[in-house]
């Protein structure tokens, strides 16, 4: 079933309809074939997922758009004003052929399909309508990386959000209990904080902080352990957070925490202290990475320096190395360092910023200092 939970905003989505149509005609294809996920949501504000039964929007180059969906799919579909939008919806029952819908509603063969979309589907539609079939992603990504003036207060909602979880995390993180009491904690008062969900909840204590996906364990979190914890989920409009501080119970059981943690929030806040248009993805990273081997611990900074966010928590621009995209006004991302010391203990601080005209906003606005509970 399609879900639809923020509101809707016709005069921003028709501009995406158009931007994408634009986009395909110039990447040279005739229609894009979106099936449910963050590409449909993007485009017309309904989510959900993809079944058996095929919905698909197709959207032709100069053409009119037409969500093909299931008669019983269909009231999911409802709030979305198709009519203002100018999509046309066509359904179809059981028996019918909804590839042969699909290709009735597009000119010519040549199709990107959305790069989710189940193999199930693509591969009847690439029957059903024959030439030549591409991946979407490279045509939508290049819009959704660019974030229009709703999609970054969505991100800013998400990150005052997330910034209220972290500024209760005394309640949460204590002495004595485990990683998992504490992340189950931690994901109800994300949502309590105003997201629909959590989508991610990670407490790395002690030794587990190392591992940077470390999710959650039976660990009972000790005096002087440092803590790192990861958070995120959507709010209504679809949008994510996903913000990183570290604490420490009491006074670290290591003596290299203060120093160490002190060159990381250097390099984190040298980061995002450099972003701004016509600087490139692999540069920021590098600011990041600089400070950190400077100070000789390059080899313990085992990721890239952060990437996109909007409706999935990953998505472009990725802040790496060899990527040498400018970044934009509009560009949202994480700025995410971190040092991982193996067997003993880790840090990772992060902020979801975004480029502006003349430099950088944060979403997230918690102090980076390490925070003794
Ligand atoms: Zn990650
Ligand atoms: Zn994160
Ligand atoms: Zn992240």
């Amino acid at each position: 079933m399609a879900t639809i939970t923020g509101p809707i905003d016709v005069s921003a989505l028709r501009a995406r309809l158009d931007r994408a149509s634009t986009a395909a005609e110039q990447a040279g294809v005739d229609a894009l074939l979106i099936s449910p996920g963050s590409d449909l949501r993007y485009l017309i504000g309904a989510g959900g997922d993809s079944f058996e039964r095929l919905t698909c929007l197709a959207l032709p180059v100069g053409g009119t758009p037409t969500l093909v969906v299931p008669k019983l799919e269909q009231p999911g579909y409802a709030g979305i004003p198709t009519d203002e939008l100018g999509v046309e919806v066509v359904t179809w029952v059981d028996g019918e052929d909804p590839y042969a819908l699909v290709k009735a509603a597009i000119k010519g063969d040549r199709t990107a399909v959305a790069d989710m979309m189940p193999a199930l589907h693509t591969i009847k539609l690439g029957n059903a309508i024959g030439g030549q079939q591409s991946l979407a992603g490279p045509i939508i990504r290049e819009l959704r990386m660019r974030k229009d003036a709703s999609e970054i207060d969505a991100l800013r909602k998400a990150g005052q959000a997330i910034d209220r979880v972290h500024a209760r995390m005394g309640e949460f993180l204590r002495v004595g209990r485990t990683e998992r009491e504490v992340a189950k904690d931690i994901a109800a008062a994300i949502v309590e904080e105003g997201h629909t969900h959590a989508d991610f909840v990670i407490v790395g204590s002690g030794p587990n902080g190392a591992s940077p996906h470390h999710r959650d364990s039976d660990r009972v979190v000790e005096a002087g352990d440092v803590v790192v914890i990861d958070i995120g989920g959507p709010v209504a409009e679809g949008y994510n957070s996903d913000s990183t501080r570290v604490y420490v119970m009491g006074e670290p059981k290591h003596d290299d925490v203060w120093d160490t943690y002190a060159v990381l929030q250097a390099a984190q806040k040298a980061a995002v202290e450099a972003v701004q248009p016509g600087v490139t993805c692999e540069q920021i990273d590098a600011v990041a990475r600089t400070v950190i081997a400077d100070a000789g611990f390059g080899e313990f900074f085992v990721h890239r320096t952060g990437h996109g966010i909007g409706l999935d928590v990953h998505e472009e621009p990725y802040i790496v190395s060899g990527n040498a995209l400018p970044l934009e006004a509009g560009m949202a991302f994480s700025v995410e360092p971190g040092i991982y010391l193996p067997g003993r203990w880790g840090a990772r601080i992060e902020d979801i910023v975004v480029a502006t005209e003349n430099g950088v906003e944060s979403f997230n606005n918690r102090p980076h200092e390490l925070v003794v509970l």
